[in-house]
């Protein structure tokens, strides 16, 4: 392992101004007005060793909003609130092939769960789990849970992604009140997706999201006190949804190509882990029509067959 360190030190720089030429293929999103002004052509990651040694190339200072990459810690944290059972009375446990914010299935296939937790559907139906006894009760915890994992105190999400996202969220509000209507989400649905839209504007940089990725390539511990912060059962549960679904409807190619549990938001970011060993925090805000990184996938891939880190 530490010599696979210094390869990665070594050959960083390279692979990543390689993957950058892939920006070109793709464009920032801007379903969110505020996500348009991301750097097209930025690149940028940080790999975090198992003892908190990190490397890092290109833009890593860039700081972007989680968007779906929040969805994997929320989950947990709504399995920690209500375990496995409590949890799956909500949301399914399979992949749609469908893109990450249709509706399709919640109304074609009984009884209207939405299929998985890393959907927009899914997704908001978690935040209405979320315990808390008022709507800044939640966020405050959603917040201190996710100040844990990435080690950053300061953690908190940008207002003005939030304010864009929730004044051009017609689609996540049809979703929601589909939910509702489908006595799926419990209370007001304004309140969840009010939620919903704050967790995936909190704001990070490939560094925060190496650190997280390394708390569950850690099975939840700390990787400094090793500590527990989320229970192993859990962190096996959130992967295994990282390899089925964390990539949307190209989980399945990117499960053959790279390998890794990963899941990508529409900023940009991606965050991958090698089990037991690495974190990993990408950041391209170029997408491919899928709502993927482009220089992101192609980076994470080399980087897979350079060191063999598929999992399969
Ligand atoms: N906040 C975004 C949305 O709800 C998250 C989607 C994503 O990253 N794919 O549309």
């Amino acid at each position: 392992p530490k010599n696979d360190l210094n390869l990665i030190a070594d050959k960083l720089p390279e692979w990543l101004e390689e993957s950058r030429k892939y920006t070109v293929l793709g464009r920032p999103a801007s379903y969110i007005p505020e996500l348009a002004y991301a750097p097209a052509e930025a690149l940028g990651v940080t790999v975090m060793g198992a003892d908190g040694t990190e490397i890092t190339a290109g833009d890593c200072g860039l700081t972007f909003t989680m968007q779906s990459i929040s969805k994997v810690f929320t989950l947990l944290l709504a399995l920690m609130d209500h375990g496995e059972d409590g949890v799956f009375q909500k949301v399914g446990m399979e992949p749609t092939g469908d893109d990450f914010n249709s509706m399709l299935k919640l109304e074609l296939v009984p009884p209207g769960i939405p299929f998985n937790p890393l959907i927009n559907a899914g997704a908001i139906a978690i935040s209405s789990l979320i315990h808390g006894v008022s709507p800044s009760d939640k966020l405050s915890r959603i917040l201190a849970f996710f100040r844990e994992v990435s080690g950053d105190p300061d953690l908190t999400y940008n207002e003005a992604v939030y304010a864009s996202e929730s004044a051009h969220a017609h689609r996540n509000r049809s979703l929601a009140y589909f939910l509702k209507d489908n006595h799926v989400l419990d209370g007001d649905v304004e309140e969840v997706l009010d939620l919903y839209f704050k967790h995936c504007s909190i704001e990070v940089t490939c560094r925060h999201l190496a650190r997280m990725a390394l708390v569950l390539a850690l099975n939840g511990k700390d990787p400094v006190s090793g500590r527990e912060l989320i229970p192993k059962r859990y962190v096996a549960i959130a992967k295994t949804f990282m390899i089925t679904c964390g990539m949307y409807n190209a989980s399945g190619e990117f499960a053959i190509k790279v390998g890794m549990p990963a899941k990508s938001g529409v900023a940009g970011g991606i965050l991958a882990l090698v089990p037991g060993r690495f974190g990993v925090g990408v950041i391209g805000p170029a997408l491919n029509h899928k709502g993927n990184s482009t220089a992101g996938v192609h980076l994470l891939q080399t980087m897979s067959e350079a060191m063999d880190w598929s999992i399969f």
